[in-house]
């Protein structure tokens, strides 16, 4: 019996996963990356990925697709900043809230252990080459762009490794947020991340940097410190297999458009397009069914945080203290900024502004 081929353009997460479970199934791959070997291209940063609500344990239900994630850092607390300085703790009696894991080239990003579950001897890697978006996985990361970072990780400084921090704040992140995420008690990565292209976000993190207390204090006497920056894209296609090819990942706008995470979405998609080829299934209805839902209300989510001025954010802090559950709810008291906008009419907009289908025909 022939041995099937399979091609995939990009071996970032998304790319990676589907390698994996493909290559575990008896096909064989070859993987076109543009950069000299896997994570080379992105500077180190940490990531977070949720550990709570639907997504509890989603790094442990991976296992099922033979992909292990050993290297993670368990977070306990986020604590919430108003631009008034005033602060909530949220925190959880189930389990860590969220994990951070490192990305790049290191031996211990999640980058290099999703290789690890490759099976070897079936995947052939092409790197240094930029290749058309031709192939039977597309896994590129953005080509179409509405999200920007831009931030530094500390080395050498002395963080909680168990809490991320959060700064709502449109003089330093407009229509974004900035965070710390820490990985062990010496590291961290702090960014700005904006919905909107426009700004200049180093010199706003820079300002920030300086005139924060809290964060000025943590990253005061670091040893090293070492930059990154990279762009998402976020939408809800009504498709992501165009021209024949399933695009998995941030090419095909899955990023949570609150917060800009897509790792989850990435390992997902990558994980749901594999299983569509081995057991010819609907890749559409696959990744609809796991997050299509989450993906919207990231949308609508958005489109409620990028309406609010610095009054707003004020009023997102519930307390000084809550727990998971009352943090994930609107507060009522900005829900009436939710009345002018027409939600089904915003995403309409959005996807017609943003339709990777459009820019491909
Ligand atoms: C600053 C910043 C912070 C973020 N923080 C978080 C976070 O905390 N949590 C979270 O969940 N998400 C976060 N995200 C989003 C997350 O990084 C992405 O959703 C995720 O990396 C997308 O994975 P991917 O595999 O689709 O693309 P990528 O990881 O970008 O991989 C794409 C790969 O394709 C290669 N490539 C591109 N074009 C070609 C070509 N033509 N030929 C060959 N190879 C090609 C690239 O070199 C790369 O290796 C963040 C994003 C940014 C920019």
């Amino acid at each position: 019996m022939s041995v099937e081929e399979k091609t995939i353009i990009g071996a970032g997460l998304a790319g990676l996963s589907a390698a994996s479970v493909l290559s575990n199934n008896g096909y064989k791959v070859n993987v076109i990356e543009r950069g000299p070997s896997v994570g080379e291209l992105r500077g180190q940063d940490f990531q977070v990925i949720r550990n709570y609500g639907k997504d509890l344990n989603f790094l442990d239900s991976l296992k099922e697709y033979g992909i292990n994630i050993n290297h993670r850092q368990p977070i306990r607390k986020i604590v919430k900043y108003a631009p008034s300085g005033k602060s909530m703790e949220v925190s959880s009696d189930n389990g860590p809230l969220f994990y951070v894991i490192k990305r790049g080239q290191d031996e211990s990003s999640l980058d290099r252990q999703l290789c690890d579950s490759l099976n070897k001897k079936n995947v052939e890697f092409e790197f240094n080459r930029n290749a058309h978006i031709s192939g039977d996985i597309i896994a590129t990361g953005p080509i179409l762009r509405n999200i920007t970072g831009f931030g530094y990780t500390f080395d050498g400084i002395d963080v909680d490794p168990e809490k991320i921090l959060l700064f709502m704040d449109n003089d330093y992140a407009p229509k974004g947020y900035i965070y710390l995420a820490p990985f062990g008690k010496h590291s961290a990565s702090v960014a700005a991340v904006s919905f909107d292209l426009t700004y200049n976000l180093k010199m706003l993190l820079d300002r920030f940097l300086e005139k924060n207390k809290v964060i000025r204090e943590i990253i005061k006497n670091y040893k090293h410190k070492e930059s990154f920056t990279g762009y998402a894209y976020s939408n809800y296609p009504e498709t992501a297999k165009i021209a024949g090819q399933l695009f998995v990942g941030s090419v095909a706008g899955f990023v949570e458009a609150a917060r800009g995470f897509g790792v989850k979405y990435s390992i997902l998609s990558g994980i749901f397009a594999a299983k569509s080829i081995i057991q010819n299934l609907d890749y559409d209805v696959l990744w609809k069914d796991a997050f299509g839902k989450e993906l919207k209300e990231g949308l609508n989510r958005h489109f409620l945080l990028a309406s609010l001025n610095n009054d707003g954010y004020e009023k997102l802090l519930l307390g000084d203290k809550i727990g998971i559950g009352q943090y994930e709810k609107v507060p009522e008291s900005i829900s009436s900024f939710l009345k002018h906008i027409i939600l089904t009419k915003e995403l309409k907009d959005w996807q017609q502004q943003y339709s990777l289908e459009k820019m491909f025909k």
